[in-house]
């Protein structure tokens, strides 16, 4: 059965073999890969890490096409990839290169790997508002190219969404679907914020468990979680043996599996589906949630369906 991820973030996918070559053409360290995270705030510095190294458009051309050779082994049919621009580097590159970037890797990979790579940029929580508003104008003018959808990452629970919304606004008035992160560091109030602003799916969403009303509400709207198993355990949001993806997808949500940051957190697409039908969710149900969730047009859905 072809599978659908949702929830990959392109910089925390990049192999330690090839972050340290893509470092050393651009004369940085080599970072030291991190077996263990406090928190997702932990996590996000250590990321930070990781992501410095990529600097050059090509950079990034590049980890699209090997995460989707990667995913590709492990079943991948439709691929909806995260990436999110740096100020430092947007304003030495510009945002355009970056997104050219990305899309021309995105084209490639299907090309070379048969993998359809569809690309939500995000803003993040703790960056400039108006970062964020260029970042989603960018994502807009590549709309044509493979961009579908537009989200918000960052420290949630440590800054209001609120400044953010005007980008979250923006992007949807011209088509991209929203994908924000919430319900991840941050209780079922961040998932509702998330829905205040017109999410089409979560990113995440797991602490919607501890609220009835709101997991019934996911359920009857048909609102997608992308939800990352190995990830929550490891920054210590969940347990193998004890995840909310089990209480959720028994009330009926929507649970599409991913690998979110996969060579960060040491798994990958095939660990995360075997973690989830451990904890209850079939390849069959990841598969209609991945399609229930995914923003590609129709066409794209429907070949998918086939498959
Ligand atoms: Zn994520």
């Amino acid at each position: 059965m072809a599978r659908i991820e949702l929830h990959v973030h392109f910089e925390g996918s990049v192999r330690p073999h090839t972050l340290a070559a893509i470092a050393r053409r651009n004369r940085l360290p080599v970072p030291q890969p991190v077996d263990g995270f406090r928190d997702l705030h932990h996590f996000i510095d250590m990321w930070n890490v990781t992501t410095a190294c990529l600097r050059t458009p090509d950079d990034f051309r590049r980890i699209v096409v090997d995460y989707a050779a990667e995913a590709e082994r492990h079943g991948a049919a439709y691929l909806e990839g995260i990436f999110t621009p740096d100020p430092q580097l947007a304003a030495d590159l510009g945002l355009d290169a970056i997104m050219a970037g990305y899309c021309d890797g995105a084209a490639e990979a299907e090309e070379t790997h048969g993998v359809i790579v569809r690309l939500t940029p995000e803003q993040y929580r703790g960056a400039d508002p108006d970062f964020g508003m260029r970042v989603a104008r960018a994502a807009v003018r590549h709309r044509e190219r493979g961009v579908v959808g537009f989200g918000l990452a960052g420290r949630e629970g440590r800054f209001p969404d609120q400044p953010y919304e005007p980008a979250m606004r923006y992007a949807a008035e011209y088509g991209l679907g929203l994908v924000p992160h919430a319900g991840e560091a941050a209780g079922p109030e961040s998932v509702r914020s998330a829905l205040r602003m017109g999410a089409s799916r979560i990113r995440h969403g797991i602490t919607a468990v501890r609220d009835p009303q709101l997991m019934a509400e996911l359920a009857e709207r048909r609102i997608v979680l992308d939800v990352c198993p190995t990830s929550n355990i490891r920054l210590g949001y969940a347990t193998e043996r004890d995840h909310p993806i089990t209480q959720l997808s028994r009330a009926g949500v929507l649970c599409s599996i991913s690998t979110d940051d996969p060579a960060m957190f040491f798994t990958d697409l095939s660990r995360e589906y075997a973690l989830a039908a451990d904890l209850g969710v079939t390849e069959e149900a990841a598969f209609e949630a991945g399609l229930a969730g995914a923003l590609c047009d129709e066409r794209t859905r429907s070949r998918l369906q086939r498959m």
